[in-house]
């Protein structure tokens, strides 16, 4: 029989939290050289998975979706994210454009059919058109991004549309103007981002995902007036429970509310009906109106009941640093290979690697879990 042995994860020792497909290799456990954080390079990968050319890690998960960073700046300060001191990366170390395309490009080789644009607030990237339009050229992956939504011109979008832009999640936590205010720390507003929302509906920038997190004693409340938005077709309004990666490590576990305390909310006045059509490696459990109005609604609850053993995500943070999960407390930096004329082989062979350093699991509920030091903000969300 197959021994699967864990790889040397720096992160809290937790155990899987989902049902972890059993690998079909005998793996050898990673040398026991601990390699230094931030700055490093993974340790290698066995020979046989550094051959199959996948993006596969030791609990035989498969990367299929990378999420990159292109910036750590944002104009909002959510108070679940970003404290108003929050300190920023220097800006020559974030990755270029034909870095980021590069990366993406690789990526695909390996198996990746969706890249997810993300920050920080990466409608802030002036160079935005052409990281969408260099991956577009060197890629035929999905294109995503995710948005406050704040700058969405009908022009910007439609500019980041003829680049190759596919698909698009705004988030929006409140539907009222003072307390979204508050609560992004910013002068936007509840319409601004709804325009928006409109506009890319317009230009079929569908279907089209809307992210809410939901704070106890904040917006609670709000959650059927939210889903109420994905009334309609191509919306979907997706619930996403508070997760401790504020930059402020405030998050106690006071604060955050479940998936299920917010579907019942909804359900008082939106009986849902369970669709059974999810892709099994999505993030979210998603719903039905039962009246059968158009839209839907999702839940992505990383607290309550985390996805992990599904997990398909890579992550590559703004200023290249390659992040086998969120909750990672061991990063790999990936900027010395681009800007020292490593070869693709090079870099391929890196990401194989950090993927195959994986953790299991995120823990977040175990008294063992330590909250990276990198809030969402940083790592992209
Ligand atoms: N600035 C963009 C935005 O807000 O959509 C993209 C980056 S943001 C980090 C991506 C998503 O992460 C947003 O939907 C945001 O609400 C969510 N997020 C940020 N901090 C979070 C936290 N501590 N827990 C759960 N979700 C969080
Ligand atoms: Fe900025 Fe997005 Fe974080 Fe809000 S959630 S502070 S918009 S990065």
């Amino acid at each position: 029989m197959a021994t699967r042995m864990l790889p040397l994860v720096l992160g809290a020792a937790a155990p899987p939290t989902g049902a972890l497909p059993g690998g079909a290799l005998a793996l050898p456990q990673i040398a026991a050289g601990v390699p230094a954080r931030g700055g490093a390079a993974p340790p290698e990968s066995p020979p046989a998975v550094r051959a199959g050319g996948r993006l596969i890690d030791s609990y035989g998960r498969t990367i299929r979706d990378l999420r990159i960073s292109i910036t750590d700046r944002c104009n909002f300060r959510c108070i679940y994210c970003m404290e108003p001191d929050v300190r920023f990366a220097p800006r020559e170390s974030l990755l270029t454009v034909p870095e980021i395309v590069r990366i993406a490009a690789i990526a695909e080789s390996l198996g990746v059919c969706k890249v997810r644009l993300t920050g920080g607030e990466p409608t802030l990237r002036p160079d935005l058109a052409s990281i969408i339009a260099g991956i577009r050229r060197e890629t035929a992956v999905e294109i995503a991004m995710i948005t406050n939504g704040s700058l969405l011109s009908r022009e910007a979008l439609a500019e980041w549309k003829a680049a190759g832009l596919t698909r698009l999640t705004v988030s929006i936590d409140s539907l009222r103007p003072e307390r979204f205010a508050r609560l992004t720390r910013s002068t936007s507003s509840p319409a601004d981002v709804l325009a928006g929302v409109e506009a890319a509906l317009n230009l079929n920038l569908t279907p089209l995902k809307l992210n809410a997190v939901l704070l106890r004693g904040v917006n609670d409340d709000e959650a059927a007036d939210l889903a109420a938005l994905a009334r309609r077709p191509s919306v979907e309004m997706r619930f996403i429970e508070y997760m401790p990666l504020d930059s402020g490590h405030t998050w106690d576990g006071s604060t955050w509310v479940s998936a299920a305390e917010t579907r019942a909310a909804i359900e008082a006045r939106f009986p849902l009906a369970a669709c059974d059509d999810d892709d099994p490696r999505s993030t979210a459990q998603t719903f039905a109106f039962a009246d059968g109005s158009p839209g839907r609604v999702g839940f992505i609850a990383p607290v309550s009941s985390p996805f992990c053993g599904a997990c398909s995500r890579l992550r590559v943070t703004a200023d290249g640093k390659v992040r086998p999960c969120l909750f990672s407390t061991t990063e790999w930096d990936i900027r010395p290979l681009l800007r020292g004329g490593a070869a693709d082989r090079e870099i391929r062979e890196f990401l194989i690697d950090a993927t195959w350093t994986k953790q299991a699991g995120h823990g977040i509920r175990s008294p063992e879990f330590r909250q990276p030091a990198r809030p969402m903000s940083a790592i992209g969300g």
